[in-house]
């Protein structure tokens, strides 16, 4: 018995299928890169519906099962872009009816907390999540995530693909900054650091970032004090989350978990408050099918079943607003 998960919130389709015991026998993907500026909602739509049957083909001959095989299916229901959304929706909806197996809606950040919970071992950590659409803060209290910090604008991975735009870097910018960054010559240059309480401002940082190139500085050195700015504002509120909540684990995850400098900053934070360092493994940093596959399998044991006509996709769905009866 296999789950088959599908992840359609963004630049990613990705399909996912794991055994019972929740280990990845297959993960597919094909990801959306704009020609030019930001992810275009209905452009994406078209590139996973375009993808989306080679995928399924794809993984279900990496996994060497039949779909008779599969016992449910999983999709991401949200958060996310509506057009993206809709075609894993829809396609989950057809193998499920089809097959006559259980449909699971499940919550993309949700599934990116709980594969790197699965990899890690993780037990009750302080879960810092950064990826291209969310940067949170959060614990597991009682039956919820609770949300301890996050960003007030914009996500720390779109912030540096937004600026990855302007320095003319190819989609994502994230892994090409942090390429520069690391042959810069170590000038730091000042930039705007916001923090307000326990949540975080990317904004400024990302104009007076630009401007500095506008005005002539050297790529790799802007790349390089726009990674220590930011990530040192992570790392701040993230200290602080860990002596106020007393967690005893940090979990990295979020396509920007896969950062050298990120990972080295906070596992200097959590060796000083005596805490593990964790974090997903970098293949599994960014969107992928397996984590919605394995999310799936969480709410399959738990019979946490999504009728048909309760599967409309959920673009605003946050993570705290999602039960976790499995912890
Ligand atoms: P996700 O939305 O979880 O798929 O994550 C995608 C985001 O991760 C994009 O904003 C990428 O720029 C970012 N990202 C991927 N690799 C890196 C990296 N090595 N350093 C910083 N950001 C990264
Ligand atoms: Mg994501």
């Amino acid at each position: 018995m296999f789950v088959l998960g599908i992840e359609s919130t963004a630049h990613t389709f990705g399909i996912g299928i794991v055994d019972t015991e929740g280990k990845v026998l297959a993960d597919v993907k094909s990801v959306y890169s704009p020609d030019e500026g930001g992810i275009h909602p209905r452009e994406a739509a078209e590139h996973h519906q375009e993808a989306c049957l080679l995928i399924l083909k794809k993984a279900i001959n990496q996994a060497g099962i039949s779909l008779r095989q599969l016992c449910a299916v999983a999709f991401s229901q949200g958060p996310g872009l509506p057009p993206a959304l809709r075609i894993g929706a829809i396609m989950a909806r057809g193998l499920a009816y089809s097959l006559e197996i259980p449909l699971l809606g499940v919550n993309h950040c949700v599934a990116h907390v709980e594969q790197a919970r699965y990899f890690s071992k993780a037990e009750h950590p302080l879960v810092v999540y950064l990826s291209g659409g969310n940067t949170q803060l959060t614990t597991l209290e009682g039956k919820r995530y609770r949300i301890f910090g996050e960003t007030l604008d914009i996500a720390l991975g779109n912030m540096l693909d937004m600026f990855g735009r302007a320095a003319k870097l190819a989609h994502p910018g994230g892994p090409k900054i942090e390429k520069l960054a690391r042959q810069a010559d170590g000038t730091y240059l000042p930039l705007p650091y916001t923090v307000k309480g326990m949540d975080l401002s990317f904004s400024g940082l990302l104009t007076a970032s630009k401007r500095l190139l506008k005005e002539g500085a050297a790529l790799s050195t802007v790349c390089y004090s726009l990674q220590e700015t930011a990530f040192a504002m992570v790392t701040e509120v993230v200290e602080r989350a860990l002596a106020h909540t007393q967690r005893a684990e940090i979990l990295l995850t979020g396509g920007v978990a896969a950062n050298k400098r990120l990972r080295e900053m906070l596992r200097i934070v959590a060796k000083g408050q005596s805490a593990r360092f964790a974090s997903v493994p970098p293949k599994f940093a960014g969107d992928n099918g397996a984590m919605i596959a394995y999310t799936g399998l969480l709410l399959y044991r738990d019979k946490i079943e999504t009728p048909i006509p309760a599967s409309k996709v959920l673009p605003k769905w946050r993570l705290d607003q999602v039960d976790i009866p499995w912890q």
